[in-house]
C-alpha cells in the first residue's frame, strides 16, 4: 500500500493556458513533446475468451476526437465496444458527440457505463443522444447504449472486472477512478477517500505529465517499492489481465439499460 499526502493535492500539469503563454523554445509547446496532453483518457485492449480483442475506453473528453484520430489506427483500434465515465466535467465526456463518427460508420451503437449521477448530468449537456426523439428526423447523433453503474460495486464489462474508486475531486464533488486488474486509473483527485484507499492495495500508479517530475518519482521505487512512471499522450502499458466469461451475465444484471 502506497501513501500520499492529507489533504488536497495538486498534480503537476500543463494546462492551456500555460501552453499559450509558453515561449516557443518550451518544451510543452515543441511539436511531439511528451509534456504536454489532451484529455486524460485511457484505453484498455485485452484478448477476450471468445478470441475477439476489445477495445474499452475510459473517458471521452473535449479532445478525444483528436486523440483517436492520432492514436487508435497507430494501434490498429476500430471498433469500440465501450466507454466508462469517470465524472461529467467536459474532460470527462465533452467527446460523447464525437462517438457518432463510430456509430454512424464503424458499429450500431456504443455502451456508455455511468453513475446514475452523471447520468442526470448528460440529461442535461447531452439530452439529444440520451433521448434521440427530440432531435429532428434524420439527424445523425451518437448512438449511445447508457449502462448504470454502482459506485460501491464492481461491474463487468465484456467479462472484465472493474471496480469504482470513488474520489474527491474538488470539495463536495466526487469523481470515479476504476481499477482492473492491478492497473487502478484516477485521473481527477483532490483528495482520495480512506474507503477507497483500501481498493488501491497493489495497485499501478501512474501520475500525469512528464519529465522533470519523473525523476524523482524514481526514488518512490527506493523508499515506497512503488514503481510510479508520468504518463504521456500515446503511452502503451502491457499489463495481465483476467477475463472471466461467466460474469457476462452478471454485468447485465448489475448494467440495466436507462435511457
Ligand atoms: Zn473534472
Amino acid at each position: 500500500m502506497f501513501t500520499l499526502p492529507p489533504g488536497p493535492m495538486t498534480w503537476p500539469s500543463f494546462e492551456f493556458h500555460d501552453f499559450i503563454s509558453s515561449p516557443p523554445e518550451a518544451a510543452a509547446v515543441q511539436p511531439g513533446n511528451k509534456n504536454r496532453r489532451r484529455n486524460t483518457s485511457l484505453l484498455i485492449r485485452y484478448a477476450h475468451p471468445d478470441g475477439r480483442r476489445r477495445h474499452i475506453v475510459i473517458d471521452a473528453g473535449k479532445f478525444f476526437y483528436h486523440s483517436a484520430l492520432q492514436w487508435f489506427p497507430y494501434f490498429g483500434v476500430r471498433e469500440l465496444d465501450a466507454v466508462i465515465i469517470t465524472h461529467s466535467h467536459a474532460d470527462a465526456i465533452g467527446g460523447l458527440d464525437d462517438l457518432r463518427d463510430w456509430t454512424n460508420n464503424i458499429q450500431e451503437s456504443i455502451d456508455v457505463y455511468t453513475s446514475q449521477r452523471d447520468f442526470e448530468v448528460m440529461k442535461k449537456t447531452h439530452y439529444y443522444i440520451v433521448d434521440s426523439s427530440s432531435i429532428v428526423k434524420g439527424t445523425a447523433v451518437s448512438d449511445i447504449e447508457f449502462r448504470i453503474i454502482s459506485e460501491t460495486q464492481p461491474f463487468f464489462v465484456h467479462g472484465l472486472q472493474v471496480t469504482p474508486l470513488p474520489v474527491w475531486h474538488g470539495a463536495g464533488y466526487k469523481s470515479l477512478g476504476f481499477r482492473v486488474g492491478n492497473l487502478c486509473y484516477i485521473s481527477d483527485v483532490s483528495e482520495i477517500p480512506a474507503d477507497t484507499y483500501r481498493l488501491l492495495e497493489n495497485c499501478m500508479m501512474h501520475l500525469m505529465d512528464h519529465d522533470k517530475v519523473n525523476m524523482e518519482l524514481r526514488l518512490l521505487l527506493e523508499s515506497e517499492g512503488l514503481d510510479v512512471q508520468l504518463s504521456y499522450d500515446g503511452l502503451r502499458i502491457p499489463l495481465p489481465l483476467a477475463v472471466n466469461p461467466p460474469q457476462l451475465a452478471l454485468a447485465n444484471d448489475l448494467s440495466p439499460r436507462d435511457r
